[in-house]
Order: C-alpha cells, then sequence, then structure tokens
C-alpha cells in the first residue's frame, strides 16, 4: 500500500509506520488517534460528510478504494436481508429465473446505496422487503449459521484427528530412537565384557537385530490385517498365479493361396506394377510393397471356397 494519510490530523505512515486508518458506513477514514478522540460517546458524525457514525462500526480499511470499502459494508448489510439462496426459489415457475431476477434486484440496491442513487427510496425498499419477509429471513439466516456451525465442528474433528494422528507419528519415532540407543548401548557393554571375538559379538547383534525386525514386520501385518475390516483402502490385493504367457504366431485362414512374402515381392518383380513410393512417402514409412502385399491378399482371398 502507498503511504496513507489521516485525513483529520494528517498523520502520515511515514511519520508512525503503525498508523492504522479505519473506514466507517461512509467510506470516510480516520486513524485511531481521531477516532479515539472524536468518538467519546458511542456515536458521533463524520468530520468529513456529517454522517451520523457509530464507533463499533470502525473497522481497519482493507482496500485503498474507500469506494471498494463502502461497497463491502453496504453489501454486507443487504445480503444478511437478501439471505434467499436458489434452493429456496424451488417453488417457482422458473426457479432460476426467479433467483437471477432475485440477484439482479440485490445488485441494483447495492449500486444505488453505494453510488448514492434514490437512497431514501431504496432504502424504503429494502425496510418494506424486511418487515414483509421477516420471518423467512430469521429462518434461513439461523439455518445458514447452523450450517456454517457445522462446519466449524468438522474442522475442529479434523484438527484434532491430525493432532493425534502427529502425536502418535512422533511417539513412534521417540520409540524407535530409544531402541537404536539401547541396542548400541548393549553392543557396547557387550564388546567390552563378552568372552568372545569382535567380529562373533557383531555377527550376534546382526541376528537378534534380523528377528527382531521381522517380528515386528509379524505384529504391524497382524494389526494391518485386523484392521483390513474396517479399512480397505490400504489393503494388498492378492496376488493370483498364472501360467506365464507363451507367444504363439498369429496364422489366419483365408481360405485362399499363400500371399508372397515382402522380400519376395520386391525381388520377383511383383511391385513393378504399383506405383513406386514417393520420396516423403518413404520418409513416412510406406513402400510400395505394402500396397502390392495388400492388393495380393485382397485378391487371393476366398479364392479356395
Ligand atoms: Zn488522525
Ligand atoms: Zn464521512
Amino acid at each position: 500500500m502507498a503511504e496513507q494519510v489521516c485525513p483529520r490530523c494528517k498523520t502520515t505512515s511515514y511519520q508512525n509506520p503503525n498508523l492504522k486508518l479505519l473506514v466507517n458506513v461512509c467510506g470516510h477514514k480516520l486513524c485511531q488517534t481521531c477516532v479515539d478522540v472524536l468518538f467519546t460517546r458511542p456515536s458521533a458524525a463524520c468530520p468529513e460528510c456529517n454522517t451520523p457514525l457509530r464507533r463499533s462500526d470502525f473497522r481497519i480499511q482493507q482496500f485503498e478504494d474507500s469506494f471498494v470499502e463502502r461497497e463491502i459494508d453496504v453489501r454486507k448489510k443487504i445480503v444478511k436481508v437478501f439471505n434467499k439462496r436458489e434452493e429456496d426459489f424451488l417453488e417457482n415457475e422458473d426457479p432460476l429465473r426467479a433467483y437471477n431476477d432475485y440477484l439482479e434486484e440485490i445488485e441494483v440496491i447495492i449500486f444505488n446505496l453505494v453510488n448514492k442513487i434514490d437512497v431514501e427510496s431504496t432504502k424504503k425498499k429494502v425496510e418494506k422487503y424486511k418487515k414483509e419477509n421477516e420471518a423467512v429471513i430469521r429462518k434461513i439466516n439461523s439455518k445458514l449459521s447452523q450450517e456454517s456451525e457445522r462446519v466449524k465442528l468438522q474442522l475442529e474433528v479434523e484438527e484434532k484427528e491430525a493432532e493425534e494422528r502427529r502425536k502418535k507419528f512422533e511417539l513412534k519415532e521417540e520409540h524407535e530412537k530409544k531402541a537404536k540407543n539401547k541396542e548400541k548401548d548393549a553392543l557396547i557393554d557387550d564388546l567390552i565384557h563378552a568372552n568372545a571375538s569382535a567380529d562373533e559379538v557383531l555377527a550376534r547383534h546382526h541376528m537378534t537385530k534380523l528377528q527382531i525386525k521381522k517380528d515386528e514386520e509379524k505384529k504391524s501385518m497382524f494389526f494391518q490385517g485386523k484392521s483390513k475390516s474396517s479399512n480397505t483402502g490400504t489393503s494388498k490385493l492378492p496376488i493370483k498365479e498364472v501360467p506365464l504367457y507363451k507367444y504363439e504366431p498369429l496364422s489366419i485362414n483365408v481360405c485362399g493361396p499363400d500371399v508372397p512374402s515382402s522380400e519376395d515381392i520386391q525381388g520377383k518383380g511383383y511391385s513393378k506394377n504399383v506405383r513406386p513410393a514417393t520420396a516423403p512417402e518413404k520418409a513416412a514409412g510406406y513402400t510400395e510393397s505394402i500396397a502390392c502385399q495388400r492388393a495380393i491378399s485382397e485378391a487371393f482371398n476366398g479364392l479356395f471356397l
């Protein structure tokens, strides 16, 4: 963001790096200090446009353009009243059309309020709608808050699960680390005190290590097998033993004489009767003997029938 300046006290963000500009419904900015000075009571007038403002409505400016800020304010208020969703229009003759008309109406209202066009009549329209649809608005709002509550709960559950997984993993790592250290200590101990050569001690330790690893693998396989019934995602598919594939050359009964091989077609002059392949055709892998062989096999097919 470029350098900011409070329009009232002229403090800039250069002079005060912590300068926070706040905006209210009218879109005019004020710094926190000015808000504290002006709004000793819960409400006061905007020093620039005299609009009565509530102190609690001030919030940190997010966009440099105060116009955008104002639209956000207006939109938030309007969609709380005009809160129907697409599924609330299903009873209409043309639900999509009705929903789109409704959305357009909302946009017109927001546009008018933001751009200060027909403000009074627009406000009246909103009030009228609010009064006429009070019950519906309340119902949908409570539904929406229930939904967001549910999403929040779901997120919490997921977070908890992730935390548990992380803890489990840490515990496992810790366990492995301890086991490794224990093993190392035991090896050193043995090397010092055992009545055997170093090679023998090492070999023995290697064997016990392998045994432990095997046991652990068995154990984890057992657990995997147990959890398979509840969790099919990670279970392995059984391997089926089948005989190996054996290649056999393709034989087609065409009910006709054998077609000459491509060597014969070239060597015995068959291809003289076919247009020779051009250079681009050759580059693409085509030869005149291919065409010749095809023509011959078509001609021979079914001759013995
Ligand atoms: Zn100020
Ligand atoms: Zn103002």
